[in-house]
């Protein structure tokens, strides 16, 4: 999952930046809105956005504006302020798909995105479940058969792309823009070793290879 933080204090943007890299989303961290508008722009595939609304440059209500008026719906999850109730307001009015309160809960934090993240692709249930497979988004837990199965983070990292995305064919350009942020090296066949590494602790039916176009997990 790629996430873009939107957030101009150097502080609380760093505490961010290591609670979700450590729950391995891949974050790209901008610090104005304008920066915030390039970002999205740029053809980044975002599958969610934090957006501080208190941003230098230009407003987060007007890059949540500018999103939805270029029918960009990339869900959006803005931070605001305990007591500022019109904030909020105005953020839902302008096209956020939930809110969170600064200073922040961690712990509220991740249960908001990892909710929209499920709301997003469609899905009420929390946990995943193919055949004799079960996994859980929220802790992280994979089991076949009952058997717990430990996934290294970025097989995590693409195995949440392809269940996010039920019956959708993923490209190899689209999961490893799931896996990277920008600081890091792409080597080219990264996919190709994470997807194997997976069928071998999961099976080969859940993850089938759409020759010539990608990968997808069937719909249930
Ligand atoms: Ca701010």
């Amino acid at each position: 999952m790629r996430l873009l933080l939107v957030e101009d204090d150097t502080m609380i943007g760093e505490v961010v930046l290591d609670l979700l890299r450590a729950e391995h989303y891949a974050v790209d961290w901008v610090k104005d809105g304008e920066m915030a508008d390039t970002a999205l722009m740029q053809a980044q595939n975002y599958d969610l956005v934090l957006l501080d609304l208190g941003l230098p440059r230009k407003d987060g209500i007007e890059v949540l504006r500018s999103m939805r008026a270029r029918k960009d719906r990339t869900p959006v999850l803005v931070a605001t302020a305990r007591d500022a109730v019109s904030q909020r307001i105005a953020g839902l009015d302008a096209g956020a798909d939930d809110y969170v309160l600064k200073p922040y809960d961690l712990d509220e934090l991740l249960a908001r995105i990892r909710a929209l993240l499920r709301r997003s692709a469609g899905r009420a249930e929390p946990v995943f479940e193919y055949n004799n497979i079960t996994i859980n988004p929220a802790t992280r837990e994979v089991a076949v058969a009952g058997a717990p199965v430990t996934l290294s983070a970025r097989e995590w990292a693409v195995l949440e792309a392809l269940i996010s995305r039920p019956g959708a064919v993923l490209s190899r350009a689209q999961l490893e823009e799931k896996l990277y942020s920008w600081r890091d090296e792409v080597s080219s066949n990264a996919v190709e070793v994470y997807i194997h590494g997976l069928r071998k602790k999961l099976g080969s039916e859940l993850i089938q290879n759409v020759r010539g176009v990608g990968y997808m997990v069937p719909k249930l």
